[in-house]
């Protein structure tokens, strides 16, 4: 598949809910495929991603626990940015699916972006070659923070996570209604020791926790919850849109064609990370339940959608390169 585009998925194991109602499993991965089986008529679909996750149980020899997917995925984030490439990491799918366990973790199951952080600022003290330096601004929200270390960083989080805003759906008593969006800017400089001249690489790394991609109907939301989900969908829509325009573009080759990355703030922030001199990866969480099936499929179908027109964009614009 595409360097550019990459897709993984992650299947997590019951929750409690998932337990009392005598779920199960319909979710099988071979290699670097999933499957997913329809409870009633026994279908099965299968998908090809980049990497298939298999965190469902512990004792299963393919268990793949945080650092597995970090070493993956992480250490990739990290390569293409040191590289200079802007790096975006999404993390996808229904609320309680294990996105911000996967993006985040709980306790001591760090996820990608504590381990992510921790391993920057390894890198950048271990760093060798005396004539490159390093700084790495946060930016949350509209402000834009330089940092020095771990520490600080771990504090700026601690205080976002404690900011956002999070509403108790049916779905899930921690589901998070939001958007959450980690951006690292990593400045190389570099002297040349002979002319005295100093050149700067830089690179964005954004790391998403998207808010829930279920549909209204299955949340029972109502009032304030139930406009929130609509705003959410429109977002993810509006993101999809950006997408399917830059697919748009490479169809009519050269052409003029509109973007509508104003469409929402999650587009409008991720503008220069989507096309260009881009990296991007999509995290799709999945339930493993038979009662999640319907929105276990849709997680598993737009991404397809999703990598075929990021893969066309790219291709594009490395023919104009
Ligand atoms: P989301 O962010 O998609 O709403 P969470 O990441 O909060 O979902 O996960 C919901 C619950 O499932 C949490 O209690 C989390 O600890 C657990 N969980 C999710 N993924 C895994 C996993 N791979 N291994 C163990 N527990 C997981
Ligand atoms: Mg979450």
């Amino acid at each position: 598949m595409s360097d550019n585009v990459k897709v993984a998925v992650r299947v997590r194991p019951f929750n409690n809910r998932e337990k009392e109602k005598n779920s199960v499993c319909i979710i099988s991965m071979h290699e670097k495929t999933t499957t997913i089986r329809n409870p009633e008529s026994n279908e099965e679909k299968s998908f090809a991603f980049d990497y298939s996750y298999w965190s469902h149980n512990p004792s299963d020899p393919n268990f793949a626990t945080q650092a597995i997917v970090f070493n993956d995925l992480g250490i990739g984030v990290l390569e293409n940015a040191w590289k200079g490439y802007n790096v975006s990491l999404f993390a996808y799918g229904q609320t309680g699916s294990g996105k911000s366990y996967s993006m985040v973790g709980y306790g001591v199951d760090k996820g990608i972006i504590p381990c992510a952080c921790q391993e920057l600022f390894r890198r950048i003290s271990e760093n060798p070659d005396s004539t490159v330096t390093f700084k790495g601004p946060y930016v949350d929200g509209l402000a834009l923070l330089p940092v020095k270390d771990l520490a600080y960083i771990e504090q700026l989080m601690d205080e976002g996570t404690r900011a956002r805003t999070v509403a108790s759906t049916q779905m899930n008593a921690t589901s998070s209604r939001a958007h959450t969006i980690f951006t690292i800017i990593l400045t190389q400089t570099t002297t040349n020791m002979t002319t005295m001249k100093v050149m700067d690489k830089v690179s964005k790394i954004n790391l998403v926790d998207l808010a829930g991609s279920e549909r209204a109907a299955s949340t029972g939301a109502t009032g304030d919850r139930l406009k929130e989900g609509a705003a959410i969908n429109k977002s993810l829509s509006a993101l999809g849109n950006v997408i399917s325009a830059l697919a748009d573009a490479s169809e009519k080759k050269g052409k003029q064609v509109f973007v509508p990355y104003r469409d929402s703030i999650l587009t409008w922030l991720l503008k220069e990370s989507l096309g260009g001199n881009s990296r991007t990866i999509m995290i799709a969480a999945l339930s493993p339940a038979d009662i999640n099936y319907e929105e276990t499929l849709s997680t598993l179908r737009p991404n397809q959608k999703l990598i075929r027109e990021l893969q066309e964009e790219v291709e594009r614009l490395r023919k104009l390169a």
